[in-house]
């Protein structure tokens, strides 16, 4: 299967070659660690980890760096607002991270490095820039002297007066260029900070993904991702930083995703709509929170709403319904014919939405067959398909009664709930029976009385 993607460096669609092929190397920014993940971040994580994935199925060994940015003046800001040192805040926020990437089918990174153990190569990366006459010392502060680099801007296509408005937000009077950007600022006492050849100090954000993706990727690698608000000042200056000290290209692929609104309105902390990954997954499982994410095509850009979860729930309930009901699907009856759709959409710059049209064109299948090889082999299809998306995971009962983490009741005390119910529906106790529904869609949990039975599940 040809790969191809969108490489923002030649802003075309592109066959994707690996430098090495026997080891594909992948640098994608990661958070930074102050504050709850918020959809807009997942959205980049959970692309990326798709990238990751289709990798692997091609190649046999992906080497997949993503960082964490644990010095920054926002975690310093946090710091100080809870009365808490700087490391309380960066290992409960890294924690928080894992767990609620886990929740969204995020595999780990093979890697992932962190800004405040690579301080001294970030020292030595300055040394060479000042060396080599593309940074200088002032005040304390090491800046990035942007006219010293020729073809600066290439990646974002900003020309010299929308790279100067960009980078007006830290101007200086110590700057020799308005566009020149930081490479070290000195730390007062309350601050983070570590001995350097300009006094004690702290580094500014852009140059830990030069030096990390060189130590742990070598240089150039194959792809460097993130969302679209990265590729300038960031990603331009990473390229600056990386080329001018190593005279060499940073990464061959830029891939980036697009946007992200909510409810049609920009995400903001002022119009009080940020919507965390956290906060999510108390009502709605992960799964359905990937789907909704990947429903649309990751370069363009996304209104995440109430509507779209539900979709992407009702989709995955409808999927999961098709499944065999005491097992997993065996994916060795699986026909490769089944996925050609599936893996053809994916391979094309990951066409999500295609590929999840092609699973409903195998679901519909499922529906219309009776029960055999035929329908085992389509639904073994759709479960590999599903899990190539990184959803389609749980069991079918796990689907059906999962609940928030910390929901007063367990499944099986729902259930004894439930038979309580029917107890008191036989004794003709009807008042007992409405109550214990009562309780129960209080609770969030709607019951749906069938032919079979009664069957519940959480909504929330
Ligand atoms: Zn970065």
């Amino acid at each position: 299967m040809t790969l191809k993607f969108h490489n923002t460096a030649t802003r075309k669609k592109e066959i994707f070659t690996p430098l090495d092929p026997a080891n594909v190397r992948m640098y994608v920014c990661g958070p930074t660690v102050y504050d709850f993940a918020h959809i807009g971040n997942a959205r980049a994580i959970v692309v990326f980890d798709l990238v990751y994935r289709v990798l692997q199925r091609q190649f046999s060994k992906v080497t997949y760096a993503r960082n964490i940015t644990d010095v920054d003046d926002k975690i310093n800001a946090a710091a100080i607002e809870q009365g808490v040192d700087i490391d309380v805040i960066t290992e409960k926020t890294t924690a928080a991270f894992h767990r609620d990437m886990a929740a969204l089918g995020v595999l780990a990174p093979t890697i992932e490095p962190r800004a405040t153990d690579h301080i001294p190569q970030m020292v030595t990366m300055i040394k060479v820039l000042i060396e080599k006459n593309h940074a200088y010392e002032a005040g304390g502060n090491v800046l990035f002297h942007v006219p010293s680099m020729e073809g600066y801007g290439a990646l974002s296509g900003r020309d010299r007066d929308e790279q100067i408005a960009g980078a007006r937000v830290d101007v200086a009077p110590y700057k020799k260029d308005p566009a020149d950007f930081v490479l070290w600022k000195p730390s007062t006492k309350d601050l983070p900070g570590w001995d350097s050849p300009w006094g004690r100090g702290r580094p500014g954000w852009h140059l830990e993904c030069s030096v990390m993706s060189r130590e742990h990727l070598g240089q150039p690698f194959d792809i460097h991702g993130g969302g679209l608000d990265l590729v300038f000042p960031h990603h331009e200056n990473e390229i600056a930083q990386s080329q001018c000290a190593h005279d060499e290209t940073l990464a061959t692929f830029w891939m980036h995703n697009g946007y992200l609104m909510v409810e049609g309105e920009k995400m903001s902390k002022s119009l009080g709509n940020v919507v965390l990954v956290h906060d999510l997954l108390k009502r709605v499982p992960g799964e359905a929170i990937r789907l909704a994410l990947l429903m649309t095509h990751y370069r363009k850009p996304m209104d995440w709403t109430e509507g779209r979860l539900s979709e992407a729930r009702a989709q995955l309930l409808n999927w999961y319904r098709l499944m065999p009901a005491e097992s997993a699907a065996d994916e060795s009856n699986l026909n490769a014919s089944d996925l050609e759709e599936f893996d053809a959409a994916l391979a094309d710059d990951l066409k999500t939405p295609a590929a999840i049209a092609a699973m409903n064109s195998l679901a519909d299948q499922i529906q219309a067959l009776p029960d055999g090889p035929e329908r085992n082999a389509k639904q073994a299809a759709l479960q590999a398909a599903g899990r190539h998306l990184g959803i389609l995971q749980s069991s079918k009962a796990d689907w059906f009664q999962w609940l928030p983490v910390d929901f007063p009741l367990t499944a099986s005390k729902i259930d004894a709930r439930l038979s309580d119910r029917i107890k008191a529906r036989v004794e003709k106790d009807y008042a007992a029976a409405d109550q214990i529904r009562d309780e129960l869609t209080q609770l969030g949990i709607a019951l749906q009385d069938g032919p079979d039975g009664t069957s519940w599940q959480f909504e929330g």
